[in-house]
């Protein structure tokens, strides 16, 4: 389906800029489809057509918007075979677990669009303070957003991943930067997607722009049509795109998801209870996709005890049983290679896994590391630390000195008595704790929380997953005295 185009302003055009493709992971081999870069009037053709379509209501009304979302879901759903398998080909993250995303990216889809059909989302506040004059609270859309894919969820955190889908329902129209890991499922998505916008005289409400460049999503983020930004990737790239977005003359919201050092916490009880089972959920959870969840829990943080000793032991017998694992990318395989270095050097290996030959596959590490953890950075991929605590006391100190972070799992037994400590220690530093289970399996909810203190995400009030994140794109304005015929719709 891909043919190597960028959809802007609701036409396919072919970029002009550096060409580019995306290889297999299982054997680092080119696509024959090659693209080009966006260029500079391309992505202003974008930006321009994506402003151009706001109005205080939004791009369309708020059951329009609902209809077409639930028309994309439905179209994604009936191309479900094209997509996975073309993302399978770029990612190789397999059939059955990109099937899996593919559902739980239109399941998200129609989750807004019931969300706008029963008009929960316009958060509409009205009184009257003062007297004989009415006072309505509405939610505006902000404007266009900048979305950025990740590599590693091409399709729940892609073209129509979380980002898109929470800003359309927002009534925001959106300018898509496609991962240079997965053109084609990018293109793919935004074909099926653009055929709805198109049939419903929406065209330019979304673009795609592709590029293996930086320049290229500073400059969207520079443009002045642009109202915020969403984006997932790593520390150093939401970084780079939170700084573009405070240089501008008028600075813009940076809604950031990074990667973080997720704790699974194991109390004495819990160890002494059950070791073996912690450690084979744990090692399954670490090893997940290659260990390329941002919730994978990088930290096992276990009692200085001979219930500790057995856990780490039966941990590291998975790890070094576990076989080698293909990753993304050819990047994202070398900065894992050096990271693994790094940490060899500074803590002690207790096991690892081989590596075959071909591709973008590595093999898995465990490390054990000594206090502090304070400066520890995500290592993205199959390798997970290890860090012992002798009492209560230093297992607070350790995890109040951890840096923000997505997720926390605490594994402990009924009425532990450290439990109630340390609940209260980890909610501090992370969005969402997780008892006696495992951080990685994000549901899709009104109540889940995917988000965290800094450098987890750039704003740890919000989430990116869920019904929730639509506020992210909106604002609220309180009109005073304002005929009703002069207001906006529930937006
Ligand atoms: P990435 O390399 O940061 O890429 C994400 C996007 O940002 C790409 O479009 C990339 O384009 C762009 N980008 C990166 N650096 C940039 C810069 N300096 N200026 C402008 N644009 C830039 O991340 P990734 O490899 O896709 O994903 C892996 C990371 O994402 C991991 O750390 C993982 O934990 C995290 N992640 C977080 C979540 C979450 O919800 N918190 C979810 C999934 C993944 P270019 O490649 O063209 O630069």
């Amino acid at each position: 389906m891909s043919r190597g185009l960028h959809l802007i302003a609701g036409g396919w055009e072919q970029g002009t800029g550096v060409p580019f493709t995306s290889f297999s992971p299982h054997t680092g081999e080119p696509s024959e489809r090659e693209y080009r870069e966006a260029d500079t009037e391309q992505m202003r053709r974008a930006t321009r057509a994506a402003a151009s379509r706001m109005s205080l209501r939004g791009f369309a009304t708020p059951t329009e918007r609902s209809r077409v979302l639930s028309a994309i879901a439905d179209a994604l759903d009936s191309e479900a075979e094209t997509v996975v398998a073309t993302a399978d080909r770029e990612t190789g993250l397999g059939p059955e677990r990109l099937s899996g995303e593919l559902a739980r990216t239109t399941g998200q889809i129609r989750a807004f669009a019931e969300f706008l059909q029963r008009g929960e989302h316009a958060d509409r506040i009205e009184d009257s303070i003062f007297e004989g004059v009415s006072l309505v609270r509405v939610n505006i859309p902000l404007g266009p957003v900048a979305v950025f894919e990740a590599s590693n969820f091409p399709l729940a955190f892609a073209t129509m991943g979380g980002d898109t889908v929470s800003a359309l329902a927002a009534g925001c129209p959106v300018v898509v930067k496609a991962h240079p890991s997965h053109p084609e499922t990018s293109e793919t998505v935004a074909q099926i997607a653009s055929e709805v916008l198109r049939v419903t005289n929406l065209n330019g409400v979304m673009s795609v722009l592709h590029g293996p460049s930086p320049e290229l999503g500073e400059s969207l983020v520079m443009s002045s049509e642009i109202a915020a930004v969403g984006f997932t990737g790593s520390l150093r790239g939401g970084r780079a795109l939170m700084d573009a977005a405070a240089r501008r003359p008028t600075p813009i919201p940076v809604y950031a998801e990074m990667g973080s050092v997720n704790p699974l916490i194991v109390t004495e009880a819990a160890a002494a209870a059950r070791a073996e089972d912690i450690a084979v959920g744990f090692t399954g959870s670490l090893l997940l996709a290659g260990g390329q969840f941002c919730t994978k829990p990088g930290l096992l943080v276990v009692p200085d005890s001979a219930a500790g000793d057995r856990l780490v032991a039966r941990v590291s017998e998975e790890v070094a049983a576990a076989g080698d694992h293909v990753l993304l990318n050819e990047r994202i395989k070398n900065q894992f290679v050096s990271a693994c270095e790094n940490i060899r050097q500074t803590g002690t290996p207790l096991a690892e896994s081989r590596a075959s030959v071909g591709g973008y596959r590595v093999g898995g590490l465990l490390v054990e590391i000594e206090p502090p953890v304070d400066d520890l950075e995500e290592i993205f991929g199959p390798a997970g630390l290890v860090v012992r605590y002798s009492t209560l006391d230093d297992l607070l100190a350790l995890i109040s000195s951890l840096s923000g972070a997505l997720a926390a799992a605490v594994h402990a037994v009924d009425d532990d008595p450290d439990g109630p400590a340390i609940v209260s220690a980890v909610s501090e530093r992370v969005g969402r704790v997780v008892w006696n289970g495992y951080t990685t399996g994000v549901g899709v909810s009104p109540a889940m929380m995917h988000g965290g203190p800094y450098p987890a995400s750039s704003d740890g009030r919000h989430t990116s997953v869920g019904l929730r994140a639509m506020s992210r794109f909106q604002r609220p304005v309180a009109f005073q005295g304002v005929p009703n015929s002069l207001m906006p719709d529930a937006n």
